[in-house]
């Protein structure tokens, strides 16, 4: 099959859907490769590594539109990609469509086949090509409520770790899934103190017995996260019901108990956030202050760091990509059916239960 990438065209969005060491993969499997040229470079990714893995560059993303049966991105088209939509094109990515009317019109029209990253739902119903974003986010949240903590950057002046002789920071992590957990990870690996709030007593009993002593698990109450608040330096949102807006956990009210220069990251603003006073921010100005605590609110969180993110996105996706371009997407489908799960439009027709229902339509 002819396959292929372009360079994302989004706003700061710096990952590509296609490393060179993926390229191989594909050239190796007897595929042909056609990669936009630098489109990887956002992520450090040059032309002449992509030509050394054997991939063929062309000059523009139209032309890559143009020559490829499935294209692989990372973010959803925009406006300005729909003039390359054709028929029988398997387009790869995460699509998003119930929140993107238009993209969704636009690909029935042309009767793109598409084939979204954030609906494939494996046997166990884990989403493998969601979970690396989500590990990504996690991880950065600490690091980044470590940075907004440091004075020159509005926080209260608490180093995570302390030294010997001073108090560690309370670090408090409301949802223990995917985020919560590598939230939790780092934060214990820089030595502060740890609390983690679920409301499911399987996952709770889980991270006791992987971090044993080293932390403090709570069920979800209001008056345990009312208490284990007062005492935060900073807290993490982490919480998700999936389809549904996050639960505001985190009352407005709370933030007056916390020490002025405090910071919450609430990693899931994408879903609304599970503070009162979340509001979505972006890279460029991250941060806002209410009542004295920061609040860092980005939801690319994984943009801030493209070339971890794009290495971590295409180890998940290269293996599906890899089914869809060995046998054809309908092929690929009767092989493993988990693959029905991600295709959202086929032919003309939406898919995805999900999608059609966000629009009142049939599916
Ligand atoms: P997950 O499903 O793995 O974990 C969510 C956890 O929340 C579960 O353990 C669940 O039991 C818990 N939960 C649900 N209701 C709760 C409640 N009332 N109290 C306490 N815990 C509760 O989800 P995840 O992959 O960790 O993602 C978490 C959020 O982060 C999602 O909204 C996701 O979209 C978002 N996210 C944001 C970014 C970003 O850049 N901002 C990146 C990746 C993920």
């Amino acid at each position: 099959m002819k396959v292929g990438c372009v360079r994302e065209i989004k706003n700061n969005e710096f990952r590509v859907g296609m490393t060179p060491d993926n390229v191989k993969s594909y050239v190796n499997a007897g595929h042909e490769v056609y990669i936009e040229k630098d489109a990887g470079v956002g992520s450090g990714f040059m032309t002449d590594e992509y030509v050394a893995a054997g991939a063929v560059i062309l000059d523009t993303a139209k032309e890559v539109w143009d020559t490829v049966e499935m294209m692989i991105k990372v973010k959803e088209p925009l406006k300005e990609e729909y003039q390359y939509f054709h028929k029988d094109l398997i387009l790869y990515t995460y699509l998003h469509l119930a929140a993107d009317r238009e993209l969704m019109d636009a690909m029935l029209e042309a009767g793109v086949k598409g084939v979204a990253y954030e609906t494939l739902i494996e046997r166990d119903r884990s989403i493998p090509l969601l979970a690396p974003m989500s590990q990504i986010a996690g991880r950065l949240s600490i690091q980044e409520g470590a940075k907004y903590l440091e004075k020159p950057f509005g926080g209260s002046g608490v180093l995570l770790a302390g030294v010997p002789g001073t108090p560690k920071a309370n670090v408090v992590i409301l949802g223990a899934g995917t985020v919560g957990t590598n939230a939790c990870k780092v934060a214990v690996g820089m030595g502060a103190n740890v609390t983690i709030i679920d409301i499911s007593l399987s996952r709770l009993a889980y991270l006791d017995d992987i971090f044993g002593a080293r932390i403090q698990t709570l069920m979800s109450t209001d008056a345990n996260i009312e208490n284990a608040v007062a005492q935060a330096d900073l807290v993490i949102g982490s919480v998700l019901i999936p389809g549904k807006a996050a639960p505001k956990l985190m009352k407005k009210a709370y933030l007056k108990n916390m020490r002025p220069g405090s910071v919450v990251v609430d990693v899931a603003v994408d879903q609304g956030g599970c503070c009162e006073t979340t509001k979505v921010t972006y890279h460029d100005d991250p941060t806002f202050v209410v009542d004295g605590v920061v609040h860092y609110c980005v939801g690319n969180m994984p943009g801030a760091v493209p070339r971890t993110s794009t290495i971590a996105l295409t180890n998940a996706t290269l293996k599906y990509g890899l089914q869809i371009a060995g046998s054809g997407l309908e092929d690929a489908c009767r092989k493993n059916d988990v693959l029905y799960s991600a295709i959202n439009t086929y032919e003309g027709e939406i898919t995805c239960k999900n999608v059609a229902d966000s629009f009142g339509l049939p599916h």
